[in-house]
């Protein structure tokens, strides 16, 4: 499902008051699919998007209690609702680093490390 999506689906769960100020929910489906591809650009790419969002903060709290099984949310890369620290590009490792392959560290809240 798509993070829009899924998203709307919370109304009736939470408080999704912040919702209208989510970055990513002006850019349409293009862009919603970012936030749940395989591909370390893709990836890069939402979590840049998710630094400039002026909700990450209530965001990220919201996908934590959710334990999202995966996607970019909050700034920070989701799998089985933990948060993955890194991630690498799959097969054999480039004898020399790509800059692309590079996932923009976002810092995570101090309230929010232990989760
Ligand atoms: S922090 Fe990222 S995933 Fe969350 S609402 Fe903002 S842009 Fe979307």
């Amino acid at each position: 499902m798509a993070p829009v999506a899924e998203l709307q689906q919370l109304t009736e769960i939470e408080d999704r008051s912040w919702w209208d100020e989510a970055l990513c929910a002006t850019g349409g489906a293009g862009l919603a699919a970012l936030f749940f591809s395989e591909e370390l650009q893709d990836i890069a790419a939402a979590k840049r998007i998710c630094a400039e969002c002026p909700v990450m903060v209530t965001c990220l709290e919201g996908a934590l209690d959710r334990r999202e099984p995966w996607g970019v949310w909050g700034g920070q890369l989701f799998l089985n609702g933990r948060i993955l620290a890194s991630k690498r590009r799959r097969g054999r490792p480039p004898k020399v680093a790509r800059i692309e392959d590079e996932l923009p560290e976002i810092p995570i809240p101090e309230h929010l490390r232990s989760a």
